[in-house]
């Protein structure tokens, strides 16, 4: 067997995180870790789901703020937080709109015209001149 293994083995046994032997606040791992393994474990899934878990609510035990001990969803309160700081709700980027990103903006204006039988366009929408801008631009460069 290789030391390493031994290793993560004995940290195990003793509860603690199996890549450093810091103190565990998962299963196997420390926050740090539980956190790099939470991300990979997303990138792994292709970042289609996002996983809820215990590593979720610890990642706000960094955060200590007015909405931290709300009794919301973690989401629920990172969308909070964004807003108050004026970024986009969904991902903490640049806004292009009053809440959103372009990324998110679009995929929200997709999402209402899914559900308003996608009939009616509103072309003077911000994320519309946005997305504009940026084309021309693309077409500049090229
Ligand atoms: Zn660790
Ligand atoms: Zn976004």
């Amino acid at each position: 067997m290789a030391r390493q293994r031994k290793t993560q083995l004995r940290y195990k046994r003793d509860g603690k995180c199996v890549v450093c032997g810091q103190p565990v606040v998962t299963k196997t791992y420390c926050l740090k870790h539980a956190l790099g393994a939470r991300e990979r474990e997303r990138k792994r899934m292709g970042f289609k789901r996002r996983i809820r878990s215990l590593t979720d609510r610890i990642g706000e035990k960094e955060i200590n703020d007015e909405f931290t001990p709300l009794p919301l969803p973690y989401s629920k309160k990172m969308e909070l937080r964004y807003k108050r700081d004026g970024k986009c709700i969904r991902c903490g980027g640049a806004l292009a709109t009053k809440r959103y990103c372009l990324k998110h903006a679009e995929a929200r204006r997709e999402a209402q015209r899914r559900r308003n039988g996608s009939k009616r366009r509103n072309n003077n929408a911000l994320s519309y001149r946005s997305a504009a801008k940026r084309a021309r631009r693309k077409t500049q460069k090229a």
